[in-house]
Protein backbone atom coordinates (compact mmCIF):
# COMPACT_ATOMS: atom_id res chain seq x y z
CA UNK A 1 0.00 0.00 0.00
CA UNK A 2 1.82 3.33 -0.69
CA UNK A 3 1.07 6.52 1.09
CA UNK A 4 -1.39 9.44 -0.34
CA UNK A 5 1.12 12.02 -1.59
CA UNK A 6 1.48 15.42 0.88
CA UNK A 7 0.63 19.20 -0.66
CA UNK A 8 3.49 20.31 -0.52
CA UNK A 9 2.74 24.15 -1.22
CA UNK A 10 0.02 24.37 1.27
CA UNK A 11 2.51 22.54 4.18
CA UNK A 12 4.50 25.51 3.92
CA UNK A 13 2.18 28.36 3.58
CA UNK A 14 0.79 26.73 6.56
CA UNK A 15 3.84 26.22 8.40
CA UNK A 16 4.63 29.98 7.64
CA UNK A 17 2.15 31.38 8.47
CA UNK A 18 1.94 29.46 11.74
CA UNK A 19 5.54 30.62 13.01
CA UNK A 20 5.05 34.22 12.16
CA UNK A 21 2.30 33.83 14.72
CA UNK A 22 3.23 34.95 18.45
CA UNK A 23 2.82 31.86 20.58
CA UNK A 24 5.51 31.98 23.75
CA UNK A 25 4.18 29.19 26.14
CA UNK A 26 1.41 30.95 28.27
CA UNK A 27 0.02 33.17 25.41
CA UNK A 28 -0.28 30.21 22.79
CA UNK A 29 -3.98 30.59 22.20
CA UNK A 30 -3.36 32.73 18.96
CA UNK A 31 -1.72 30.12 17.17
CA UNK A 32 -3.88 27.33 18.59
CA UNK A 33 -7.09 29.05 17.50
CA UNK A 34 -5.77 29.49 13.96
CA UNK A 35 -4.51 25.59 14.20
CA UNK A 36 -8.06 25.05 15.16
CA UNK A 37 -9.73 27.05 12.58
CA UNK A 38 -7.55 25.29 9.93
CA UNK A 39 -8.50 22.30 11.08
CA UNK A 40 -12.65 22.51 11.01
CA UNK A 41 -12.38 22.51 7.41
CA UNK A 42 -11.99 18.41 7.78
CA UNK A 43 -15.16 17.32 8.75
CA UNK A 44 -14.37 14.17 10.19
CA UNK A 45 -12.79 15.98 13.17
CA UNK A 46 -14.37 17.04 15.77
CA UNK A 47 -12.38 19.44 17.70
CA UNK A 48 -12.74 20.17 21.35
CA UNK A 49 -10.11 22.27 23.61
CA UNK A 50 -9.32 20.84 26.94
CA UNK A 51 -9.59 23.37 30.21
CA UNK A 52 -6.00 24.00 29.63
CA UNK A 53 -6.51 25.43 26.39
CA UNK A 54 -5.30 22.58 24.46
CA UNK A 55 -6.85 21.59 20.76
CA UNK A 56 -8.13 18.17 20.92
CA UNK A 57 -8.88 16.72 17.49
CA UNK A 58 -10.44 13.17 17.72
CA UNK A 59 -11.09 11.85 13.80
CA UNK A 60 -13.27 8.67 14.43
CA UNK A 61 -13.20 5.77 12.74
CA UNK A 62 -15.14 2.34 13.06
CA UNK A 63 -12.81 -0.20 14.02
CA UNK A 64 -12.17 -2.73 16.92
CA UNK A 65 -9.23 -1.47 17.80
CA UNK A 66 -8.09 0.81 20.66
CA UNK A 67 -7.50 4.52 19.54
CA UNK A 68 -4.08 5.91 19.20
CA UNK A 69 -2.95 9.59 19.91
CA UNK A 70 -0.74 11.95 18.35
CA UNK A 71 0.76 15.08 19.89
CA UNK A 72 2.59 18.11 18.81
CA UNK A 73 3.01 21.80 20.45
CA UNK A 74 2.35 25.59 19.32
CA UNK A 75 4.05 27.17 22.26
CA UNK A 76 7.62 28.23 21.91
CA UNK A 77 10.26 29.67 23.63
CA UNK A 78 9.69 33.30 25.03
CA UNK A 79 10.03 36.19 27.40
CA UNK A 80 7.15 38.35 30.13
CA UNK A 81 8.06 41.53 31.38
CA UNK A 82 9.72 41.50 34.73
CA UNK A 83 10.71 45.54 35.45
CA UNK A 84 9.92 48.47 33.83
CA UNK A 85 13.61 50.43 34.35
CA UNK A 86 13.75 54.00 35.29
CA UNK A 87 15.05 54.67 32.01
CA UNK A 88 11.80 53.06 30.69
CA UNK A 89 13.78 50.07 29.03
CA UNK A 90 12.43 46.22 29.79
CA UNK A 91 13.63 44.14 32.03
CA UNK A 92 12.57 40.22 30.67
CA UNK A 93 11.68 37.11 32.43
CA UNK A 94 12.14 34.37 29.67
CA UNK A 95 10.15 31.95 29.21
CA UNK A 96 11.40 28.00 28.56
CA UNK A 97 15.34 29.55 28.95
CA UNK A 98 15.70 31.10 25.64
CA UNK A 99 19.55 32.26 25.45
CA UNK A 100 20.26 35.53 25.65
CA UNK A 101 23.19 35.74 23.03
CA UNK A 102 20.30 34.00 20.11
CA UNK A 103 18.02 36.96 20.38
CA UNK A 104 20.76 39.80 21.36
CA UNK A 105 19.15 42.54 18.42
CA UNK A 106 16.32 40.48 17.32
CA UNK A 107 12.81 42.20 17.12
CA UNK A 108 10.06 41.97 19.61
CA UNK A 109 6.56 42.66 20.64
CA UNK A 110 5.34 43.43 23.58
CA UNK A 111 1.57 42.29 23.96
CA UNK A 112 -0.50 43.99 26.40
CA UNK A 113 -2.67 42.43 28.52
CA UNK A 114 -5.37 44.27 26.83
CA UNK A 115 -4.03 42.84 23.48
CA UNK A 116 -2.20 46.32 22.25
CA UNK A 117 1.02 45.79 20.91
CA UNK A 118 4.43 47.69 21.46
CA UNK A 119 7.41 47.37 18.93
CA UNK A 120 10.86 46.79 20.31
CA UNK A 121 14.18 45.20 20.22
CA UNK A 122 16.47 43.20 22.75
CA UNK A 123 20.08 44.94 23.46
CA UNK A 124 22.47 44.66 25.93
CA UNK A 125 22.76 47.63 28.27
CA UNK A 126 26.18 48.84 27.16
CA UNK A 127 25.08 48.28 23.61
CA UNK A 128 26.84 51.47 21.96
CA UNK A 129 30.17 50.82 20.00
CA UNK A 130 30.98 54.29 20.78
CA UNK A 131 30.25 54.16 24.77
CA UNK A 132 31.40 51.31 25.86
CA UNK A 133 33.76 50.18 22.75
CA UNK A 134 35.20 46.75 23.60
CA UNK A 135 33.84 46.87 27.09
CA UNK A 136 30.52 45.64 24.86
CA UNK A 137 31.97 42.71 24.10
CA UNK A 138 32.76 41.28 27.60
CA UNK A 139 29.04 42.13 29.47
CA UNK A 140 27.71 39.08 30.21
CA UNK A 141 24.52 38.35 28.72
CA UNK A 142 22.24 37.52 31.22
CA UNK A 143 19.12 38.48 32.43
CA UNK A 144 20.43 41.45 34.20
CA UNK A 145 21.95 43.02 30.91
CA UNK A 146 19.68 42.40 28.53
CA UNK A 147 16.96 44.83 28.19
CA UNK A 148 14.37 45.75 25.62
CA UNK A 149 14.28 49.26 23.68
CA UNK A 150 10.77 49.92 23.06
CA UNK A 151 10.43 52.20 19.31
CA UNK A 152 8.11 54.47 21.79
CA UNK A 153 9.31 57.98 23.06
CA UNK A 154 9.68 57.29 26.61
CA UNK A 155 13.05 57.53 29.06
CA UNK A 156 11.03 56.55 32.49
CA UNK A 157 9.00 54.33 33.94
CA UNK A 158 5.99 56.67 33.79
CA UNK A 159 5.89 57.12 30.51
CA UNK A 160 6.57 52.95 29.47
CA UNK A 161 3.44 52.17 31.77
CA UNK A 162 1.75 55.34 30.18
CA UNK A 163 2.27 52.82 26.88
CA UNK A 164 -0.01 50.45 28.53
CA UNK A 165 2.83 47.92 29.45
CA UNK A 166 2.83 46.63 32.92
CA UNK A 167 4.78 43.83 34.63
CA UNK A 168 3.77 40.35 33.22
CA UNK A 169 3.19 41.55 30.07
CA UNK A 170 4.14 38.81 26.96
CA UNK A 171 6.90 39.34 24.90
CA UNK A 172 7.33 37.67 21.81
CA UNK A 173 10.76 37.77 19.46
CA UNK A 174 10.58 37.78 15.70
CA UNK A 175 10.87 33.90 14.03
CA UNK A 176 12.29 35.55 10.82
CA UNK A 177 11.33 32.86 8.67
CA UNK A 178 12.71 32.80 4.96
CA UNK A 179 12.62 29.71 2.84
CA UNK A 180 15.52 28.77 0.44
CA UNK A 181 16.75 26.02 -1.89
CA UNK A 182 14.57 23.49 0.60
CA UNK A 183 15.63 24.92 3.82
CA UNK A 184 13.17 26.85 6.52
CA UNK A 185 15.29 28.86 8.77
CA UNK A 186 13.12 29.91 11.44
CA UNK A 187 12.98 30.45 15.25
CA UNK A 188 10.36 28.10 16.68
CA UNK A 189 10.34 25.21 14.08
CA UNK A 190 10.25 23.44 17.03
CA UNK A 191 7.61 22.19 17.22
CA UNK A 192 5.41 24.21 14.68
CA UNK A 193 7.18 22.15 12.06
CA UNK A 194 5.59 19.10 13.59
CA UNK A 195 2.12 21.06 13.98
CA UNK A 196 2.54 21.57 10.44
CA UNK A 197 3.33 17.97 9.90
CA UNK A 198 -0.10 16.30 11.79
CA UNK A 199 -2.16 19.23 9.89
CA UNK A 200 -0.74 17.98 6.55
CA UNK A 201 -0.91 14.28 7.35
CA UNK A 202 -4.69 15.20 8.17
CA UNK A 203 -5.09 16.98 4.88
CA UNK A 204 -3.18 14.11 2.83
CA UNK A 205 -5.59 11.55 4.26
CA UNK A 206 -8.61 13.46 3.89
CA UNK A 207 -8.01 14.80 0.21
CA UNK A 208 -7.43 10.89 -0.84
CA UNK A 209 -10.66 9.80 0.77
CA UNK A 210 -9.01 7.75 3.09
CA UNK A 211 -9.08 7.60 7.10
CA UNK A 212 -7.34 6.22 9.72
CA UNK A 213 -7.07 2.97 10.71
CA UNK A 214 -8.42 3.37 14.19
CA UNK A 215 -9.68 6.47 15.98
CA UNK A 216 -6.89 8.84 16.50
CA UNK A 217 -6.96 11.96 19.14
CA UNK A 218 -4.52 14.74 17.91
CA UNK A 219 -3.31 16.69 21.26
CA UNK A 220 -2.01 20.35 20.02
CA UNK A 221 -0.40 21.33 23.53
CA UNK A 222 -0.12 24.69 24.70
CA UNK A 223 2.35 24.22 27.57
CA UNK A 224 5.37 22.27 26.45
CA UNK A 225 8.00 24.58 26.88
CA UNK A 226 7.85 24.55 30.65
CA UNK A 227 7.97 20.38 30.81
CA UNK A 228 3.73 19.70 31.45
CA UNK A 229 2.14 20.54 27.78
CA UNK A 230 0.33 16.57 27.64
CA UNK A 231 0.46 15.68 30.91
CA UNK A 232 -3.17 16.15 30.62
CA UNK A 233 -5.47 15.68 27.83
CA UNK A 234 -4.99 12.35 26.37
CA UNK A 235 -8.61 10.23 27.15
CA UNK A 236 -7.73 7.00 29.18
CA UNK A 237 -8.32 4.60 26.43
CA UNK A 238 -5.29 5.73 23.92
CA UNK A 239 -2.90 2.46 23.87
CA UNK A 240 -0.47 4.57 21.73
CA UNK A 241 1.23 7.88 22.18
CA UNK A 242 3.11 9.21 19.05
CA UNK A 243 4.81 12.62 20.32
CA UNK A 244 6.09 14.52 17.10
CA UNK A 245 8.67 16.59 17.77
CA UNK A 246 11.99 17.96 16.25
CA UNK A 247 15.24 15.72 16.43
CA UNK A 248 18.27 16.84 17.45
CA UNK A 249 21.31 18.07 15.25
CA UNK A 250 24.40 19.19 15.89
CA UNK A 251 27.81 17.61 17.28
CA UNK A 252 27.59 14.18 18.45
CA UNK A 253 24.26 13.44 16.92
CA UNK A 254 23.19 11.35 13.92
CA UNK A 255 19.99 13.24 13.52
CA UNK A 256 20.35 16.12 10.29
CA UNK A 257 17.76 17.82 8.52
CA UNK A 258 17.08 15.37 5.63
CA UNK A 259 15.83 12.41 7.68
CA UNK A 260 13.10 11.75 10.08
CA UNK A 261 14.40 10.46 13.60
CA UNK A 262 12.95 7.93 16.41
CA UNK A 263 14.51 9.12 19.47
CA UNK A 264 15.17 5.93 21.52
CA UNK A 265 16.31 7.88 24.90
CA UNK A 266 16.44 11.80 25.99
CA UNK A 267 17.27 13.49 29.41
CA UNK A 268 13.89 11.78 30.22
CA UNK A 269 14.75 8.43 29.67
CA UNK A 270 13.79 5.56 27.59
CA UNK A 271 10.90 5.22 25.04
CA UNK A 272 9.07 2.26 24.39
CA UNK A 273 10.26 -0.24 22.62
CA UNK A 274 7.72 -2.14 20.75
CA UNK A 275 5.72 1.10 19.86
CA UNK A 276 9.80 1.79 18.19
CA UNK A 277 9.19 -1.30 17.16
CA UNK A 278 5.99 -0.58 14.75
CA UNK A 279 7.51 2.88 14.20
CA UNK A 280 10.94 0.98 12.10
CA UNK A 281 9.02 -1.52 10.51
CA UNK A 282 6.38 1.35 8.80
CA UNK A 283 9.63 3.53 8.25
CA UNK A 284 10.91 0.66 6.28
CA UNK A 285 8.00 -0.66 4.51
CA UNK A 286 7.34 2.41 3.04
CA UNK A 287 10.78 3.37 2.15
CA UNK A 288 10.88 6.90 5.10
CA UNK A 289 14.77 7.82 5.51
CA UNK A 290 14.91 7.71 8.98
CA UNK A 291 17.39 7.71 11.89
CA UNK A 292 17.86 6.60 15.68
CA UNK A 293 19.28 8.69 18.13
CA UNK A 294 19.69 9.93 21.61
CA UNK A 295 18.46 13.59 22.75
CA UNK A 296 20.83 15.42 25.43
CA UNK A 297 18.77 17.90 27.38
CA UNK A 298 15.78 17.15 26.12
CA UNK A 299 12.69 15.75 27.37
CA UNK A 300 9.19 15.39 25.48
CA UNK A 301 5.68 16.08 25.96
CA UNK A 302 4.87 12.62 26.04
CA UNK A 303 6.96 12.01 28.76
CA UNK A 304 5.12 14.43 30.49
CA UNK A 305 2.32 12.69 30.09
CA UNK A 306 3.88 9.37 31.52
CA UNK A 307 4.93 11.03 34.10
CA UNK A 308 1.27 12.38 35.02
CA UNK A 309 0.66 8.62 35.26
CA UNK A 310 -0.41 8.01 31.43
CA UNK A 311 -0.81 4.56 30.87
CA UNK A 312 0.42 3.95 27.26
CA UNK A 313 2.78 3.21 24.56
CA UNK A 314 5.06 6.22 23.78
CA UNK A 315 7.65 6.84 20.90
CA UNK A 316 8.91 10.45 19.86
CA UNK A 317 9.40 10.95 15.79
CA UNK A 318 10.17 13.93 14.40
CA UNK A 319 12.30 15.81 11.60
CA UNK A 320 15.95 17.00 12.24
CA UNK A 321 16.35 20.70 13.57
CA UNK A 322 19.52 22.26 13.56
CA UNK A 323 20.43 24.83 16.30
CA UNK A 324 17.13 23.93 18.15
CA UNK A 325 16.02 26.81 20.60
CA UNK A 326 18.67 29.23 18.69
CA UNK A 327 18.16 30.62 15.00
CA UNK A 328 16.38 26.89 13.84
CA UNK A 329 16.60 25.58 10.40
CA UNK A 330 15.32 22.10 9.08
CA UNK A 331 14.99 20.91 5.07
CA UNK A 332 11.68 19.99 3.28
CA UNK A 333 13.40 16.08 3.35
CA UNK A 334 13.06 15.77 6.88
CA UNK A 335 9.77 17.56 7.05
CA UNK A 336 8.32 15.14 4.31
CA UNK A 337 9.96 12.02 5.93
CA UNK A 338 7.80 13.14 9.27
CA UNK A 339 4.71 13.64 7.62
CA UNK A 340 5.11 10.46 5.22
CA UNK A 341 6.02 8.46 8.98
CA UNK A 342 2.79 9.96 10.38
CA UNK A 343 0.54 9.04 7.20
CA UNK A 344 2.26 5.59 8.02
CA UNK A 345 1.12 5.51 11.22
CA UNK A 346 -1.74 6.66 11.03
CA UNK A 347 -3.08 3.68 8.35
CA UNK A 348 -1.66 0.96 10.02
CA UNK A 349 -3.33 -1.25 12.80
ZN1 LIG B 1 9.55 20.90 21.19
Amino acid sequence: MSLPPIDQKYFFDFLVKLLNIASPTGFAEPAIAFVEKELSQFKQLQLGRTRKGALVATWEVQSDLPPVALTAHVDTLGAVVKEIKSNGRLKLSRIGGIQWPTVETEGVWIITSKGEKVRGSVLIDTASGHIYSGAGSETPRNDDHMEVRLDARTTSEKETRALGINIGDCVAFDPRVEVTNGFIRSRFLDDKACVANIVAAIKSLADSGQSPARSVYFLISNYEEVGHGASAGIPTEVVELVTVDMAVVGKGQESDEFHATLCIKDSGGVYHEGLNKKLRGLAEQHNIPYKTDVYPYYGSDGEAFWRAGGDVALSLIGPGIDASHNYERTHTDGLTATTNWILAYLLSE
